[in-house]
């Protein structure tokens, strides 16, 4: 098992990564949360693979759990589906003395934790990262949410878990295209923060994946202890690659692309703006290009996607000031920088350098 410090001023906490160690889970949770009425809130997806292992294992500490089920899938983030859970809380008599305990995605995590924020004002969560995603990034650094019918993640709350748990053997039971989305934000960590990590992909989730999903949690766990609340500058770097690949999420239509589909034709786009623009050398360019591609994901916009509508999502979501917006680039891989000189037609020749 590794351990990774978050080393939060008023709240640090641990990440523990290792195979199986959601058995073990009671034994380590009981650590910071003192044994308690609590609630496991999880999907149908995840619930029948490791469900049972977990509850049992809060049982033998002392823990009085409860599992609590949602739909698998975005759709779960909203307002409707977190009051629901906060009711069930309540009718189940759990107090502030209570918690949460999160077994699942980024859907999950964000979910849980959010409801978690909220119920009698605060009360501690666990999570339990069980994706690609939700182990290297959304588990860590306490941003919780749900999606609007105006936009994703528009309502949230920032609440640091207690402890992560990622035990990379949940890994081993992800649909493959799941497993694969999740390694464009192990690409985005690469770039931003350890080029070296380039050579471990692609990586099969057949093998051990103890170390590298460690060397990703302690970048994002770095990322946030020095920016918890994204005020800094240093967590706006984690956005390498998504300002291009959310407008392009945004006119596919959620869903139609994957999230890491999407990230990864980002990042192509952020890699070339780089080049021209940050003096990123081509041949580095074309060695992330070609991890992405053989990760499985995608370089190019599809021809259905026009780079009009492409540019009205992104100017929706950022603001051009002056003419040119903030965004992510690299030049030199294994860091990164914000640049608030891109400018609108930056843009449209990185997205048009996208069409093959
Ligand atoms: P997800 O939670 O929807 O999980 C994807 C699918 O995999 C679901 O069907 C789920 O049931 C299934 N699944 C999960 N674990 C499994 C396992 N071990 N075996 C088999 N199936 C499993 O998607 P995700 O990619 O994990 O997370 C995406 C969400 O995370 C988005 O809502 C995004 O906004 C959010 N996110 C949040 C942050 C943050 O900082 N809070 C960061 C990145 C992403």
């Amino acid at each position: 098992m590794i351990t990774i410090p978050v080393a939060l001023q008023d709240s640090p906490y641990e990440i523990l990564i290792g195979d199986g160690l959601i058995a073990r889970a009671g034994e380590f949770a009981s650590r910071v949360v003192a044994p308690c009425r609590s609630v496991v809130i999880t999907d149908d997806h995840v619930y029948p693979l490791h469900g049972e292992s977990l509850l049992s294992s809060l049982k033998l500490v002392g823990f009085e759990s409860y599992p609590l089920l949602v739909p698998a899938g975005e759709a779960s983030k909203s307002m409707d589906a977190a009051a629901g859970l906060c009711d069930k809380l309540i009718g189940l008599g759990l107090d502030r003395k209570g918690a949460v305990f999160a077994l699942g995605g980024g859907v999950i995590g964000d979910l849980a934790g959010f409801v978690a924020s909220i119920h009698y004002r605060g009360i501690p969560v666990v999570q339990i990262p069980t994706t690609v995603v939700a182990q290297v990034d959304s588990a860590i650094g306490g941003k919780t949410g749900v999606n609007s019918p105006l936009g994703k993640n528009l309502i949230g709350t920032f609440h640091q878990p207690g402890l992560v748990i990622a035990d990379t053997e949940t890994l081993r039971t992800l649909p493959e295209k799941i497993f694969t989305e999740g390694l464009a934000e192990v690409i985005k960590h690469a770039v931003i923060a350890d080029a070296p990590m380039l050579d471990l992909l692609p990586a099969e989730k057949s093998t051990d994946l103890t170390g590298l999903i460690a060397r990703n949690a302690s970048i994002k766990g770095r990322i946030v202890a020095e920016d918890e609340f994204e005020t800094k500058g240093m967590r706006a770097l984690l956005n390498f690659g998504h300002t291009i690949g959310h407008a392009v999420e945004s006119v596919a239509g959620y869903g139609s692309l994957s999230h890491g589909e999407c990230v990864a034709i980002g990042m192509t786009a952020a890699l070339g703006l780089s080049v021209r623009l940050a003096g990123l050398p081509q041949d580095e360019a074309d060695r992330v290009q070609a991890v992405i591609s053989s990760c499985g994901l995608p370089v190019t916009i599809p021809p259905t996607l026009p780079t009009e509508e492409i540019l009205q999502a992104l100017s929706r979501d950022k603001k051009f000031a002056r003419g040119a917006i903030r965004f992510v680039l690299t030049k030199e891989l294994g860091s990164a920088f914000v640049s608030d000189r891109v400018t609108l037609a930056d843009v449209t020749d990185a997205v048009e350098r996208l069409r093959v």
